[in-house]
């Protein structure tokens, strides 16, 4: 078995197949062993998992699933891609390949299919220009998951685990911390891929809450809520509720919930918590009715 993950055999493969790197694709492939070992590790992947690997390239770290987990569906949208697939996981009989866009799959299907509706785990060097629709629809599809370990480029990472009150905090942390608990596993710098990309990297492993942490009467309306009030950065949280084409409430209803809560009219949306979002969710719907 050739391990990808050693660059020589990549180089091999890349050749033998005559591959060209397609940019629109996100194609940046790994190439180192280190690297690998501990996405695997992290992800705590073990001969129970199925696991979904969203973008396998040319099979590198499918290999290394294939080796730890009961079962692997691998949904890779470039065609070329394809062939090589089969002749490097040719030693493997626990996978299958799909060739289709990620987000046109039904994986709520996929899973009640393959894995009998059973929590899945997903691990993937994710295509960075469809970082958040990819994650965020696990998410909002209520996919049945158990963790989610993914590379993503290192700001983004940040961005997810970010807590109030710091500069990249914002509606991504806020959407991803109320369906999970979010952890910087790696720093991964861009010489572990072929080709190099431009920025750095992370693995970020985002274990899904079993229970939620915050109640909230009306989820969508809270959502549009923490969009809003991150909208305009600069501006109050009221008058980017305010100002928000989503949204009717006036500048007095808001002032008033936040004053409710115990809060400056003023203040901004970096600084409130996920627990006040919802409680100002509970509020504002009052207000609906
Ligand atoms: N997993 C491989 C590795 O680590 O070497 C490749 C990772 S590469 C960053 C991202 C992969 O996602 C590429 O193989 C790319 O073709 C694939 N991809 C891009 N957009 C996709 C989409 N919408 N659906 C499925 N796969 C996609």
């Amino acid at each position: 078995m050739a391990y990808l993950g050693i660059p020589k055999n990549t180089i091999e493969i890349l050749q033998k197949y005559n591959f060209s790197f397609q940019k629109k694709f996100g194609q940046n492939f790994l190439i180192d062993t280190h690297v690998l070992e501990k996405i695997i590790a992290k992800a705590e992947i073990s001969k129970e998992d199925m696991v979904l690997e969203i973008g396998p390239g040319i099979g590198t770290m499918t290999q290394y699933l294939c080796e730890n987990a009961k079962k692997v569906v691998a949904v890779e949208i470039d065609q070329s891609l394809i062939p090589i697939l089969k002749d490097t996981l040719s030693d493997y009989d626990n996978v299958s390949v799909i060739n289709e866009d990620i987000l046109k799959v039904d994986i709520n299907r996929l899973v009640k299919e393959e894995n009998d509706g059973k929590p899945i785990k997903v691990v993937a060097n994710l295509p960075y220009y469809i970082t958040t629709p990819i994650i965020m629809g696990l998410f909002e599809k209520k996919v049945k998951v158990e963790s989610i370990t993914v590379m993503v480029q290192k700001e983004v990472a940040q961005r997810i685990q970010s807590g109030p009150g710091t500069k990249d905090y914002g509606a991504l942390s806020l959407a991803v911390q109320y369906y999970a608990q979010p952890e910087i596993v790696a720093n991964v710098p861009p010489n572990c891929f072929m080709p190099r990309p431009n920025v750095s990297s992370a693995v970020i492993r985002m274990r899904l809450h079993e229970t939620p942490v915050v109640n909230v009467s009306d989820e969508a309306l809270m959502f549009k809520l923490i969009k809003a009030s991150f909208s305009q950065r600069r501006k109050t949280l009221t008058n980017g509720i305010h100002n928000s084409s989503e949204l009717s409430f006036t500048k007095e209803q808001v002032a008033e919930a936040l004053v409710q809560m115990g809060k400056n009219e003023n203040v901004r949306g970096e600084t409130l918590t996920l627990e006040e979002f919802a409680k100002l969710t509970d509020i504002l719907k009052q207000c609906e009715e």
